[in-house]
């Protein structure tokens, strides 16, 4: 028996990288799958390649920093599927290390915007569904860059440190009531967020050489984390900040 037969889960960002391979790795454990993103294209895509798993899925467009928008794909998920258990929020944005005293006032708003209001809508609008559903839970990601600082990533790193905060908060406030919250903080992951810097040798050295074992994580590796996270084995876990980064941020 898959374990998340007959569940309904969630997941922004799910048009390309970590989100995608986490849509797949659901749908392969017998979850109905919701991929949310901009790319009509990719999202297309996404569902393509869980329909090629055996699996059922749907594309929802929303931007997660505009609360319409997120509101409208929690209640498309459960009109669809009928009701909702796990969502992955996962979306978000990173701009290239520069120093703080460079930054531009719409760089910050476009960061904040995306990896904090989009996770705590996300959250406002998911939580009373999975209540409704009768309990689940949620993974929010995070980032290595949620638990120690790096030079040139001053905005990204406070964005990731709030999704810990946004995490632990809706953990204890709905701990009793069948909604566990945790994050999963990934060390740096192969995904087009960093392919432009992977496709160079001098990048690909610099990203293998940040971790302890010497190589970047593969999408698969945070959605077998976001699995566990969700299912039953991590019954009693909740607030937590799952690191899955080849040992970076220790
Ligand atoms: P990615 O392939 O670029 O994925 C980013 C995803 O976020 C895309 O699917 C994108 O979809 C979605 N997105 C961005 N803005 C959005 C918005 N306003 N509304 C809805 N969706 C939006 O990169 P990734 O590495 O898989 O990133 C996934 C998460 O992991 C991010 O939160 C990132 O910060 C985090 N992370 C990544 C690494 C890494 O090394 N790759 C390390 C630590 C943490 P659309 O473009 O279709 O909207």
């Amino acid at each position: 028996m898959r374990i998340f037969a007959d569940k309904v889960a969630l997941v922004t960002g799910g048009t390309s990288g970590i989100g995608r391979a986490t849509a797949l790795a659901f749908a392969r454990e017998g979850a109905n799958v919701v991929v949310v993103g901009r790319r009509e294209d990719e999202g297309a895509e996404s569902v393509a390649l869980i329909e090629q798993a055996g699996g059922k899925g749907l594309f929802v467009r929303a931007d997660v920093s505009v609360e319409e928008e997120v509101a409208s794909m929690v209640a498309r998920a459960v009109e669809v599927f009928g009701g909702l258990h796990f969502a992955f929020n996962n979306a978000g944005v990173f701009l290239p290390p520069a120093p703080m005293t460079e930054i531009s006032a719409e760089a910050i708003d476009r960061i904040l915007a995306v990896n904090v209001r989009g996770v705590a809508l996300c959250m406002k609008h998911e939580i009373p569904a999975i209540m409704k559903s009768g309990g689940g839970g949620i993974v929010n990601t995070a980032s290595f860059l949620g638990i120690r600082a790096f030079p040139g990533s001053a905005i990204y790193n406070a964005s990731k440190f709030a999704v810990i905060g946004l995490t632990k908060s809706a953990a204890v406030e709905f701990a009793s009531q069948g909604v566990r919250v945790n994050a999963v903080c990934p060390g740096v992951i192969d995904t087009p967020m960093n392919e432009e810097m992977r496709a160079e040798e001098s990048g690909r050295d610099f990203l293998n050489g940040l971790q302890p074992m010497k190589r970047t994580g593969r999408p698969e590796e945070i959605a077998a984390a976001v699995l566990y996270l969700c299912s039953p084995g991590a019954g009693f876990t909740t607030g937590t900040t799952l690191s899955v980064d080849g040992g970076i941020s220790v």
